[in-house]
């Protein structure tokens, strides 16, 4: 069974990318600039921008944090997003989602300008993926993509299942895996919260990735012998015997379907890192798309 490392996975993305940075620099061009909004003091978020932050500077990326107070009007927050639109210094830009329910998040993803909206989430860049035009792919699912190409899995002529439909990770996911390139071509079974027969469906898969949010729900008896399972979900679980108070528990039984897989990816350690393997790629591709236009 072999374990889909995410640190050595996104560390060879990395390890591309500031390679790729301490050339541009050295023949005298600035580097990449993300900046990333945060508003309010959510636990989850903090830990994720900080994370983003830190892996800007590891591959030698410029970044801004710029903080907003939960009560912040969505005028105010939608400004800032026209002014960095408008900073030609900036590259990429991410709004850490969820966002206060007093604010509208696709009005804030529609903020974003396309040419810099690194998530992968404005509806042009959704309009894009589904058309097989050339896009911000969504960072998970597009880090997904690039740990299947990191450990040589493709994915051609495989039944791959998908497990949730949101935007941002599971739909984009079962169209990246069943598109027409290198790692994509599997047929795909996009499944959510109204598919009968989920069991009988997930027995099926060559491919499983569960997107879910619900830690534990895939277990051995839902995987077929020799699967490729990919856990995406990521949930803080309470448990008084942890540090923080809670744990970080993944959709997938992993001690007991990793009996039966052929490869899994663990959590944490999995498919988080290679999120940011997928948002840092982008922010060099909107870098070249506008240094090069
Ligand atoms: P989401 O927007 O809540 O979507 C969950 C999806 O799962 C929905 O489509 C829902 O179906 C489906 N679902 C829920 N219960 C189900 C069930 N019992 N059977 C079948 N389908 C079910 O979640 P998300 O944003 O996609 O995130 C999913 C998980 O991934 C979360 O744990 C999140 O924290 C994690 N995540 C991880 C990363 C990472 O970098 N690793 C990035 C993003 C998200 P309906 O559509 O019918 O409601």
């Amino acid at each position: 069974m072999l374990i889909l490392d995410g640190k050595i996975a996104s560390l060879h993305v990395k390890e591309k990318l500031k390679a790729q940075t301490d050339s541009l620099v050295k023949s005298g061009l600035r580097a990449p600039h993300l900046a990333a909004i945060i508003v309010g003091n959510n636990g989850a978020s903090e830990t994720y921008v900080a994370s983003k932050i830190k892996n800007c500077e590891e591959v030698g990326f410029a970044s801004t944090l710029i903080r907003f107070s939960e009560d912040v009007s969505e005028n105010d927050l939608l400004s800032k997003i026209k002014e960095l639109n408008n900073d030609d210094a900036i590259d990429g830009i991410l709004v850490q989602l969820p966002l206060p329910k007093h604010i509208t998040e696709q009005k804030v993803i529609e903020t974003i300008d396309p040419a810099k909206d690194v998530d992968g989430f404005h509806p042009v860049n959704a309009g894009k993926l589904v058309l097989g035009l050339p896009s911000f792919l969504p960072a998970t699912p597009y880090g997904i993509m690039l740990m299947l190409e990191y450990f040589n899995i493709p994915a051609k002529g495989k039944h791959a299942v998908v497990i949730g439909r949101s935007n941002i990770v599971g739909r984009p996911m079962s169209i990246l895996l069943s598109s027409n390139s290198k790692f994509g071509n599997a047929t795909v079974t996009l499944c959510h919260s109204h598919t009968p027969n989920l069991k009988e469906i997930c027995l099926q898969a060559d491919i499983l990735v569960a997107a879910l949010g619900r830690p534990g729900f895939v277990t051995a008896d839902m995987v077929k012998d020799g699967a490729v399972v990919i856990d995406v979900g990521i949930t803080r679980v309470e448990d008084s015997t942890a540090k923080k108070g809670f744990r970080i528990k993944g959709d997938v039984q992993y001690n007991e379907v990793a009996l039966k897989a052929s490869a899994i990816t663990p959590v944490p350690g999995g498919v988080g890192l290679m999120t940011i393997a997928g948002l840092l790629t982008n922010t060099m591709q909107a870098y070249q798309n506008r240094i090069k236009p």
